[in-house]
């Protein structure tokens, strides 16, 4: 049998085997009270994630289906909506924004720049109007995490919505959905939960429940509003068929993930993370993105002069079967991104940083063997006792 490749980018992340077989067993009729457990229990799990007593709702899309339904339920045509775009999923964000007819102020920053909360202010002065912010907490592209926190307070003194994606974050970076007073926060089961693709969910604060009943947008399979009806029945349910077998991947993932313990959990990736960013400055390579202390989702790093990053990508895949992640958009081929966030452990990245340096000697890098390991291992001695950097359950 061919052994599975390890995918070590920012989503899909490595699924663990208690989820896939949680996702084999038989269906749960989707109507009464079986599902109704399934559906409240993972829907009071991502509560505590999102630190929120917000509703939260779940939808069978991926992640971009989730910031759609927000774009469809908050907004009319020609409402205006800031968007900074510090990344791909910036440009996405905004370009979701235009196809429903919003007035999208764009602010754009160069990749690998974080957004700066004044920014937002200034052009929340000029512009009159503006209905809502649509920001990404964890810029994936650049591995950038942007102060949400800031940025939610601007747009409360403007009384704009604070539409964060939270896709690559939640769940891997400390995030406080209600003491940061976010209107809504859109996340997806396949990043840090390490469940398989296919579920978004949406945090909705009652600003933003009030926001809905005059938003005009065309929605129907996204009606927050239907979703709602639905999960205030005596045994919630779906308006629709919901994807059940994803559903009891995704408890089995919580269950996994509360087991851990949502602080160890966060300890683990901050960890990994400096682990990761020491092995690559041993190296003697250029990390990218401003803000490296808070980026604890994904790395990127510019590529040694000389060498293209896709050519990198391409070989550690071939030759040792881990997939990194490519540089997007402007950054494609001067950048290379190592994904850290899910079920990962210290191991998974002395194997990455080991493929990285066999890989980059190979390419013609002079570089010292073991010197990235000994330097993520040096990270681990340095990290508190008692710390989860080696999961349970990993063959
Ligand atoms: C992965 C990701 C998305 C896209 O999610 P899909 O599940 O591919 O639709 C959106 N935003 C961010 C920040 C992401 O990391």
């Amino acid at each position: 049998m061919e052994k599975p490749e390890i995918i070590m980018a920012p989503g899909p992340t490595p699924v663990p085997s208690e989820v896939l077989l949680a996702q084999g067993s038989p269906l749960v009729y989707h109507r009464g009270p079986g599902y109704g457990d399934l559906l409240r229990e993972v829907t009071e799990g991502l509560k505590k994630i999102y630190r929120t007593n917000n509703d939260v709702l779940i939808f069978a899309s991926s992640g971009t289906g989730g910031l759609e339904s927000a774009v469809a339920n908050l907004f009319s045509p020609g409402d205006t909506v800031i968007v900074p775009v510090a990344g791909y999923f910036g440009d996405r964000f905004a370009r979701i924004a235009e196809a429903f007819g919003q007035d999208v102020r764009r602010i754009d920053y160069e990749w690998g720049r974080a957004v700066r909360p004044e920014d937002v202010a200034t052009v929340l002065a000029e512009t009159p109007g503006v209905k809502g912010i649509l920001v990404q907490h964890s810029e994936t592209s650049t591995g950038v995490v942007n102060d949400i926190e800031a940025i939610g307070r601007v747009a409360r003194e403007a009384g704009a919505l604070l539409v964060a994606d939270v896709i690559s974050s939640l769940g891997a970076v400390p995030y406080e959905g209600d003491a940061w007073g976010i209107d809504v926060a859109v996340g997806g089961s396949q990043k840090a939960f390490s469940a398989t693709p296919g579920l978004s969910f949406v945090s909705i604060s009652g600003a933003a429940w009030e926001a809905t009943k005059e938003a005009k947008n065309p929605r129907f399979y996204f009606d927050w509003v239907q979703y709602r009806n639905s999960y205030e029945l005596a045994s919630p349910e779906n308006p629709f068929t919901p994807a059940i077998s994803l559903m009891l991947g995704m408890r089995a993932a919580l269950r996994r993930y509360f087991d851990e313990g949502p602080e160890a959990v966060l300890e683990r990736h901050r960890i990994l993370s400096a682990a990761v960013k020491e092995g690559v400055r041993a190296l003697g390579l250029d990390l990218s993105g401003e803000h490296l202390e808070r980026a604890w989702a994904v790395t990127a790093i510019r590529a040694p002069e000389g060498i293209d990053g896709d050519e990198l990508v391409a070989k550690v895949r071939r030759d040792h079967g881990i997939i990194l992640a490519p540089g997007q958009g402007p950054m494609k081929g001067q950048v290379f991104r190592i994904g850290h966030l899910g079920n990962y452990d210290r191991f998974d990245i002395i194997r990455c940083l080991a493929a990285l340096e066999l890989t980059l000697e190979e390419m013609g890098y002079p570089l010292k063997r073991g010197s990235a390991v000994a330097a993520a291992e040096g990270v681990f001695a340095a990290a508190p006792s008692g710390l989860s950097t080696v999961l349970p359950g990993r063959q």
